[in-house]
């Protein structure tokens, strides 16, 4: 690494101490093809920006700024940073951290490669069709980093440190100069809702939960049944209507979230599976547009089959004219039902409909399906720049967390949790949560879901370096903190997804 200025480069190291005080750390793709740049530079951002750092990434040398710390990353040679992009990743341990990279000829790990890998799910490649359940999601277990023993580690945020520390190692003074949360918090909690039945007494959902508990056997479908039976007949609340109570819940914890709504019958054809409620109906346009006009967050819950730009546009244009008060700008899939074969084509379809960010990446488990506990910007590698679709990750839902349903046996479900918490309590973590709108009910299936929430947000409220945000909050949030962090001097050739 060399501190260079507009007319002479001094060769070596910088002296101690000096570094990108004064100026800005200058990555340079050095010797990459065209078809590969974007990617390279995308993994650069991601790692530069989860250091705080200010900086900016050229593709030749002599396009460096004045006054910049140059970092090198060839393709061609040895640069400063290891390169073995093109090989397989693997687990690199080390004392202090664990790695998901490839390694270069002298065995260093290419984070940089790595990084690329995970965030544009490329490390996903190699399973096969067994590996994917009928509704065409990865099986949990089977995930490359459920394998791997990986799914709750960090993986990008270890590489950002590794990278950190690498820099520093060369005499660098490695500067956070952003912060992405408000105020002082060091990290920021979105709790979201999944609307999927917000009307137990609907004639669909009690003959669906007459058929799980009296035909299928299960015990508490039956006490849905009967629940949502007996208050529909004595004309009481349906138990499942739970808008005002969160509202009122959330509000003693001084906190907003947001509502994933299911749009309806717009866009694309409906799948059974899909809810069954349309939020243009003038009951529930009243409960979301009151949330919306309070503060709350309002985002699209799309449908299982939902594919295409033009089903996309019309599920949030349909949300939109429900809900006028909302301010749209979020989605996430119903069942994570989305093409898992090329997450980058979801995202760039998404991107093209105008969302500015995407709450669906979890493994169907807890964990992190991209490796990251963060947010990432996957348009970088198309668009070039810090406007496009963010992807939010959601770490925790409810049913995982709960002893009765989670897929996880108790030891390995509470060391999951913890190593999720332990990710999102780093510095600029992040941590997003899923709990549906009527496990509020605490009635039948939905029995016992709200003590692991609970528990947390009591323990939480008392840690003031917490900030609660709505998912769209984050999203604006951690794209200024983007901006302030990367400075674009050029623009690297468009990688199509
Ligand atoms: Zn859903």
């Amino acid at each position: 690494m060399s501190k260079s200025t507009a007319t002479s480069e001094i060769a070596g190291s910088a002296e101690p101490g000096q570094g990108n005080r004064n100026g800005i750390l200058c990555f340079v793709l050095s010797g990459w093809p065209a078809s590969l740049q974007g990617r390279a530079a995308h993994a650069l951002l991601e790692l530069g920006v989860r250091l705080g750092l200010r900086f900016t990434i050229v593709s030749e040398h002599d396009r460096r700024p004045s006054q910049s710390t140059v970092v090198t990353y060839r393709f061609d040679g040895p640069g400063d940073l290891p390169c073995a992009w093109g090989r397989p990743s693997a687990i690199v341990r080390l004392p202090e951290r664990t790695l998901w990279a490839p390694r270069d000829d002298g065995g260093a790990p290419d984070v940089v490669a790595g990084v690329a890998e995970l965030l544009s799910g490329a490390h996903e490649r190699p399973l096969v069709a067994a590996d994917y359940d009928k509704l065409g999601r990865i099986k949990s277990e089977r995930h490359p980093l459920a394998k791997a023993g990986l799914l709750t580690a960090p993986l990008v945020e270890a590489a950002a440190a590794w990278l950190g520390e690498q820099l520093r190692k060369t005499g660098l003074v490695v500067e956070r100069t952003s912060q992405p949360w408000p105020g002082s918090a060091q990290r920021a909690i979105v709790l979201s809702h999944d609307v999927d039945g917000p009307r137990l007494q609907s004639p669909r959902t009690l003959l669906r939960y007459l058929g799980y508990g009296f035909v299928m056997g299960a015990t508490d479908g039956r006490a849905s049944f009967i629940h949502g039976a007996l208050t529909r007949l004595a004309r009481r609340p349906d138990p499942q209507w739970t808008f005002e109570q969160w509202r009122r819940l959330e509000a003693s914890y001084r906190l907003r979230s947001t509502f994933f709504v299911y749009p309806g019958g717009a866009g694309a054809g409906r799948d059974a599976r899909d809810p069954d409620y349309d939020p243009a109906e003038p009951a529930l346009a009243r409960e979301l547009g009151a949330l919306a006009e309070q503060g709350w967050e309002i985002a699209v819950h799309t449908g299982l089959r939902v594919r295409s730009v033009a089903d996309y546009q019309a599920g949030c244009a349909h949300l939109r004219n429900a809900v006028p008060a909302a301010a749209i700008s979020g989605a996430r899939p119903h069942y994570w039902g989305r093409d898992w074969q090329s997450p980058t084509a979801t995202w760039a379809t998404l991107d093209a409909a105008g969302y500015a960010y995407d709450a669906g990446a979890n493994p169907g488990s807890l964990g992190f399906r991209f490796g990251t506990s963060t947010p990432f910007l996957p348009s970088f590698v198309w668009r070039g720049d810090c406007e496009g679709l963010l992807v939010l990750p959601t770490a925790i839902m409810d049913s995982y967390a709960v002893k009765r349903t989670s897929p996880l046996p108790s030891p390995d479900r509470e060391a999951a949790l913890a190593a999720i918490e332990q990710a999102g309590a780093a510095e600029h973590g992040f941590l997003m949560l899923d709990w549906h709108e009527r496990v509020l009910a605490n009635i039948g299936v939905w029995k016992g879901f709200m003590a692991p929430l609970l528990e947390r947000l009591n323990r939480w409220r008392e840690d003031e370096e917490i900030c609660f945000l709505t998912a769209g909050e984050a999203a604006s949030h951690w794209r200024a903190h983007m901006k302030r962090c990367y400075i674009p001097l050029e623009r690297f050739p468009a990688v199509q997804p």
